[in-house]
């Protein structure tokens, strides 16, 4: 990256948010192509691994209460699995936790929408990553009314007061719209159709939800709106190129690792000198 992070690239300004001025295909802040940004992402695949390790050394060592929340959201076949695979690919997986969040199971529709969430939120030291999350409860459920605005629009505050909570509790969150065009989901959800080992992931809701576009959009739009906020960003990653968008992520978390302020515990108790006699003579 140049001057300009990615964060303040792609960072959600304040006021209103029209999706459709946002160019699906675009490529902010790109190193130079396909080829240099895949080499670029493999780079910040090792910068990631060395950042996870000081922070999960932190809680480890000192009881830092650092961990960070990656929360992607993103219309049906806008990549949030190869986000994970490959914009985290570096990252040890021994000391990450993610989760996919689907339709409330009949337990947890039983309990406040939060409730199912909260349970999931990384320990500390540890990279969370939710793949769908708390915003569905503005999203799909307002779409298709599944509960009455009087429940959803409420939802907006909670949701930016759960995450100030976490924010407070040393939580660094990132969160990632993957914004793809509807011509483009076509494409993919065809390929899911015609290719047998991508078959499995076909759902014909995911149709409904094609239909029903335009709803989700403005849905987005408001979340944008009402919770970006400073202690947990949004950020629009025009997502209809596979690799700008895996690249997009790593540098996203890469840039917010680095404003944790993350080092490498010194454990100033050691004998060093001695412990390194005893174990040469051992
Ligand atoms: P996938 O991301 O392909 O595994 O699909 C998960 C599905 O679960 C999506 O269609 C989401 O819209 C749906 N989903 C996730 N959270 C909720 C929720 N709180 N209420 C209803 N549907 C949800
Ligand atoms: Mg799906």
């Amino acid at each position: 990256m140049g001057e300009t992070s990615l964060r303040e690239l792609l960072g959600v300004k304040p006021g209103p948010v029209d999706l459709r001025t946002i160019d699906t295909r675009a490529t902010p802040g790109d190193p130079g192509g396909k080829e240099k940004a895949t080499a670029a992402r493999e780079q910040t695949g090792r910068a990631l691994a060395d950042l996870q390790e000081q922070m999960f050394a932190m809680a480890a060592v000192e009881d830092s209460p650092k961990r960070l929340l990656l929360v992607l959201q993103g219309m049906d076949a806008s990549g949030k699995d190869g986000a994970i695979k490959r914009g985290l690919g570096g990252m040890n997986p021994k000391w990450m936790h993610v989760k996919g969040f689907e339709a409330p199971t009949e337990e947890e529709a039983r309990h406040h929408f939060l409730w199912r969430i909260r349970r999931e939120v990384p320990a500390p030291g540890i990279v969370g990553v939710f793949d769908r999350s708390h915003y569905e409860d503005v999203l799909v459920v307002r779409v298709y009314s599944l509960v009455p605005e009087d429940v959803w629009q409420p939802r907006f505050e909670e949701i930016n007061a759960f995450e100030r909570e976490l924010a407070d509790d040393g939580v660094a969150i990132v969160k990632v719209f993957l914004h793809i065009s509807r011509d483009y989901q076509l494409e993919r959800q065809i390929r899911r159709l015609e290719r047998v080992d991508k078959r499995w992931k076909f759902n014909e809701a995911d149709i409904d939800d094609r239909e029903h576009w335009d709803e989700f959009r403005t849905a987005y739009e408001e979340v944008f709106e009402r919770c970006n906020t400073p202690w947990a960003p949004w950020y629009i990653v025009p997502a209809d190129r596979k690799w700008y968008r895996m690249w997009a992520v790593s540098q996203l978390v890469k840039e917010t690792l680095e404003g944790m302020r993350l080092h490498s515990p010194e454990r100033r108790e050691l004998d060093i000198p001695r412990l390194l006699e005893r174990l040469r003579d051992s």
